[in-house]
């Protein structure tokens, strides 16, 4: 069955007259002739390719580079490998010979001539293939070579599921050569693309009954009726019902066939074989007259999304076309595939992906197929101006598309949230606020694809990119926008565009400088804030002065609204600001006086401010920026509309204040003010008193050297003491990725015990350090403590200072098992024998008050704090052993997790000071002590369970009774690692 549907009333545009003129520069041609076949008993592909390679360079080459990319599943010295490992993955790491990939039996001529293949020692995915003569300009040369390539496991796109096959990246490729030199590059997950325009001529050898996607035109006609007869048996079928559930592999035919695809203007061929595909088949025809067949390939699996899939397909086709320029080939196909990374994949005229990433796979033949950036080192050049275009596409049915969707599709939801009535592009900003506004964001344009976060790859190349394109077209207008968008596609078609070439041709379209778009917006992390500043009330006019608080210049919409805040008049700013002059920084807009009831910066949220509370000035009344507070539960996202307190039931216990009930309200935890505050009362019905934690900090991001500074306060009071802390917190370096991670802090601490009518002060000067990737882990962490007991006594002789050191180190031995090594020393630089002050062989003695003892008060017999809950610091024997030291003390902890069961083991050694050690009953005989026994982790890293089977606890080593073994058993309870504020922050920074 096939279905047009057509395009009317798109009218013929003027922006023809740029797109004559041709893009600069040369570009190297690669025509490809592959044969290959499939063995899908070994998964195997066994093949020769034939390349005629011209150079149109002006420079002689002596060798080309190429790519030799089923060699990054080879072994785990590969950049892949090392890629997944700091991306949080061991899969690949861990997998066996037989689950891995490589390419192997080359044998490269050149014009006949055997030719020398240099594998690149740090990656053997690259290799120089170095020519028998330098290859001179405009010259050609014809480059063959056998190959065989083992089909790895799904690890990321390249890869097999049983009899599923995604061939990707499959065959020697040449690396691009292009004015800025050569590109070769190592297979990563992120920023895969950068290839050399040409054509392909690629016969494949399969058994009959395989149904295959690729790239390119398909040649056998009985092939082609086969597909069509397919089609038509997929398109009786409606409901997932209809398809079944069944998705098992049919054997192989005995028989084999050879399909043949031909194509021009591609730069890559993939293809993908299942013998279990259902076909669909439609198409559309574009406004040219041109027709483009599109195809959908699935499994049962889903099979209801992927038959409105086929619609996606053509939807992309059409609004692409439109938006961007006439889809050049004769046909687009979507692949339903198992993928390893990501939801989707693109190749020329092919993508593997899920039905709901259809549009957004299918769009990036524009942005990467056609206009080929170098997505290693720009990839919101493709990645992010696709998703610009996708955006619009999905915001024709849904207004409120994006990636938070989901929480206004319910409009009960939303006014619970306070979310009622943004705009999409409100939401889709969020991500971006939440990394900004901890300083964990990066540029969108100047960082290289490996060098993102994990999450930052989505958050900044994909979404900001397009809420900052969203932005740039409502500054310039929609229709001076895509006048430079189709230009830019005219002009760069079938070539290599860096960012510099998008902005000469918006620059050319639009008649204007865009250097404060290109350069200081998409490539810097300043951060962006304007607000209304004053106005001006006249008989028939508005005049509104509106400030930009950025450090650099930009423009913004300004709007004026009506009572019922319904938009009257809407003007943008011209490019203004940034400077360190006041009245530079400001900007004057006249507007009509009749009905105006305030003004407002940004109301459509298109900029990317942080902070909105200024963006609106009443033009009457006494309260003229205030909005009344709002209660809103859990989290809000900034409006210039509304003014919102957070809040969350708490609960706590513990056994002094017996069961707390309380509430926890703050300013925002999506994205952090630069002023935030909680307050968190919890009720004890034991004691009958308010306790609590109440915070204020400031938060400042630098702009250089550190991430962000913390300054701060914390009041806290449980079990009838009252802590008081302010401090400065630190974070180092710039960037929150790729090195170690550094974090400095000071705090005054003052602890009053109500009961003893007393008060403890501590000065902490502390550092720490960590870094690592999913395989092993390193920290470091300097703590100098000086402490005071009673600050009502001055008496030198019972203050102390204390220096500590902690180092720890871990690595997985296999997927999901770990040993764990942890160094600790204790040292006092100042102590008497007047002063109460020690350093713990069994967990700290808890000056500081930093940990959540169920029982620091000791009134239970269950849960005795100390004896019973350990807080893993300080000498952190798992075993209790009242041992101290008012010396030093040094301990070395062991864990390895067993095998097999969820069990780990653990062992500790230490070694304490003769003098001045603190065993009650016992003065200072020992200076060694040990334990082992078995953890029980209950809840990951949350509560863990120790059983001390032998140590210096038990007299001769061994527990003397049952009694004796289950009076010791002992655990640790990290309760703040439930705290959302901290999961989120350690979320992000991944
Ligand atoms: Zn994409």
């Amino acid at each position: 069955m096939k279905k047009f549907f057509s395009l009317s009333g798109l009218v013929l545009l003027s922006y023809v007259g740029y797109a004559q003129a041709p893009a600069p520069g040369w570009q190297q041609q690669v025509e490809y002739s592959i044969d290959v076949a499939l063995d899908d008993q070994q998964h195997m592909l066994n093949g020769r390719e034939e390349i005629i390679y011209t150079n149109n360079s002006p420079d002689a080459l002596p060798y080309l580079w190429f790519h030799l990319w089923p060699n990054a599943y080879r072994n785990n010295e590969t950049a892949f490998a090392r890629q997944q490992l700091r991306n949080g993955s061991r899969k690949f790491q861990f997998a066996t010979q037989q689950q891995r990939g490589f390419i192997d039996g080359l044998d490269f001529r050149v014009n006949g001539q055997p030719a020398q293949l240099v594998p690149e020692a740090s990656s053997p995915d690259m290799a120089r293939l170095v020519l028998p003569q330098p290859l001179a300009p405009g010259a050609s040369i014809t480059i063959t070579t056998p190959f065989r390539v083992k089909i790895p496991d799904s690890f990321s796109r390249f890869g097999h599921v049983n009899q599923s096959y995604q061939i990707t990246q499959w065959y020697p490729k040449p690396a691009v050569y292009d004015q800025k030199g050569w590109h070769p590059m190592p297979y990563l997950d992120q920023g895969e693309f950068y290839s050399e325009f040409g054509s392909f001529d690629v016969r494949i050898t399969l058994p009959a009954n395989y149904v295959v996607g690729a790239t390119g035109v398909l040649q056998n006609p009985d092939e082609q009726h086969r597909l069509d007869q397919l089609a038509a048996a997929t398109a009786a079928k409606k409901t997932q019902k209809d398809f079944g559930n069944d998705l098992s592999f049919p054997a192989s035919a005995a028989e084999t066939k050879t399909l043949r695809y031909v194509q021009d203007r591609v730069h890559d061929f993939a293809w993908f074989a299942d013998k279990r595909f259902n076909v669909l088949k439609s198409g559309v025809t574009l406004p040219s007259g041109k027709p483009v067949t599109s195809w959908v390939l699935f499994t049962n699996k889903d099979a209801e999304k992927w038959v409105q899939g086929l619609q996606d397909v053509n939807k992309a086709l059409t609004y692409y076309s439109q938006w961007v320029g006439e889809y050049p080939y004769a046909s687009a196909t979507a692949v339903d595939g198992a993928l390893s990374a990501g939801s989707g994949m693109e190749y020329p005229m092919v993508t593997v992906t899920q039905p709901a990433a259809i549009v957004h796979e299918v769009g990036h033949n524009w942005f990467y197929g056609i206009l080929a950036s170098n997505e290693r080192e720009f990839p919101w050049l493709d990645e992010g101006v696709n998703s610009y275009v996708e955006n619009r596409v999905a915001e024709l049915d849904n207004p409120v598309a994006g990636q938070l969707e989901f929480l206004v599709k319910s409009p009960g939801l939303a006014t619970k949230l306070g979310l009622d009535g943004l705009p999409a592009a409100a939401l889709n900003q969020v991500p971006y606020q939440a990394v900004a506004a901890r300083g964990l964001d990066q540029a969108v344009s100047g960082v290289a694809s490996p060098d993102y976060g994990k999450l930052n790859y989505g958050i900044i190349v994909y979404s900001k990119t397009a809420s900052l394109l969203k932005y740039l077209a409502g500054y310039l207008g929609q229709e001076k926008f895509d006048a430079a968008l189709r230009t830019y596609y005219q002009r760069w078609q079938f070539r290599h565009p860096y960012p510099a070439d998008m902005q000469a041709v918006f620059e050319e379209v639009s008649g204007q400088k865009l250097d404060w778009f290109f350069r200081d917006m998409l490539a810097t992390q300043n951060r962006y804030e304007a607000a209304v500043s004053d106005l001006l009330v006249q008989p028939d006019a508005v005049k509104v002065l509106v400030r930009n608080d950025s450090p650099a210049p930009f423009a913004v919409p300004v709007a004026t609204l009506d009572a019922q805040g319904k938009v009257l008049e809407m003007q943008w700013t011209p490019v203004f600001g940034g400077t360190k002059d006041d009245e530079q920084d400001e900007t004057q807009l006249n507007f009509r006086r009749a009905g105006v009831a305030s003004v407002v910066v940004d109301p459509a949220y298109l900029t990317p401010q942080l902070n909105r509370r200024d963006d609106q000035l009443r033009i009457s009344g006494a309260l003229r920026t205030w909005e009344p507070l709002q209660l809103k539960p859990l989290a809000s996202v900034e409006r210039w509309d509304r003014n919102f307190i957070n809040w969350l039931p708490v609960v706590g216990a513990n056994t002094s204040d017996k069961f707390m009930l309380g509430a926890a309200f703050y300013n925002n935890i999506l994205a952090p003010k630069r002023l935030n505050y909680l307050a968190m009362p919890m009720y004890s019905f034991n004691r009958r008193e308010l306790n609590g934690i109440g915070s204020i900090s400031l938060n400042v991001l630098p702009r250089t050297v550190a991430r962000q500074l913390l300054t701060g306060i914390l009041v806290q009071r449980f079990e009838r003491y009252r802590k008081v802390e302010p401090s400065l917190t630190l974070m180092l370096p710039h960037s929150a990725f790729g090195g170690p991670q550094h974090l400095l802090r000071f705090a005054n601490t003052a602890v009053r015990d109500q009961d003893l009518r007393q008060t403890s002060s501590f000065q902490t000067l502390e550092y720490w350090v960590r870094h690592g990737n999913a395989l092993q882990n390193w920290s470091g962490h300097l703590e100098f403590n000086y402490l005071t007991p009673d600050l009502s006594v001055d008496n030198p002789s019972r203050e102390a200072a204390l220096l500590r050191a902690t180092a720890t180190y871990g690595r997985y031995y296999s997927a999901k098992k770990q040993i764990r090594a942890r160094l600790f020393g204790g040292y006092f630089l100042k102590s008497s024998a007047d002063n109460p002050f020690y350093v713990g062989l069994s967990g700290s003695p808890d000056y500081r008050r930093q940990t959540a003892f169920l029982d620091r008060q000791q009134i239970s017999d269950t849960f005795t704090a100390q004896i019973h809950q350990t807080d893993d610091r300080d000498g952190a024997f798992k075993a209790y052993l009242p041992v101290g030291s008012q010396r030093w003390l040094s301990t070395l902890g062991l864990e390895a997790d067993l095998p097999v069961t969820s069990l780990a083991l653990f062992a500790d050694f230490g070694a304490v000071s003769r003098s001045r050690q603190i065993r009650p009953g016992d003065q200072g005989a020992q200076t060694l002590y040990y334990d082992a026994g078995l953890v029980l982790p209950l809840a990951k890293n949350i509560l863990r369970v120790y059983l001390p089977v032998v140590g210096s606890q038990y007299t001769n080593g061994l527990p003397g009774s049952r009694k004796d073994f289950t009076d010791r058993i002992r655990f640790v309870l990290h309760i703040e690692q439930l705290n959302p504020f901290r999961l989120l922050d350690e979320q992000l920074a991944q």
